[in-house]
């Protein structure tokens, strides 16, 4: 209640306000990982899958 939740033009909420990208798979951003936090910079894809499919370009 009261309780106003900041969302970016996108809609895509980050209520930690943690790094985010954009997905090169499926275009949607996505958020900062725990097992991200090494390599991060290389980062490209949201998911396993998304990499798969931009793995084949
Ligand atoms: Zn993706």
């Amino acid at each position: 209640m009261g309780d106003k939740i900041k969302k970016t033009d996108n809609g895509f909420r980050n209520p930690h306000n943690l790094p985010t990208k954009i997905c090169a798979g499926c275009g949607k951003p996505f958020t900062w990982r725990k097992k991200w936090e090494r390599d991060w910079e290389t980062v490209r894809f949201c998911s396993d899958a998304c990499r798969k499919e931009g793995a084949r370009e």
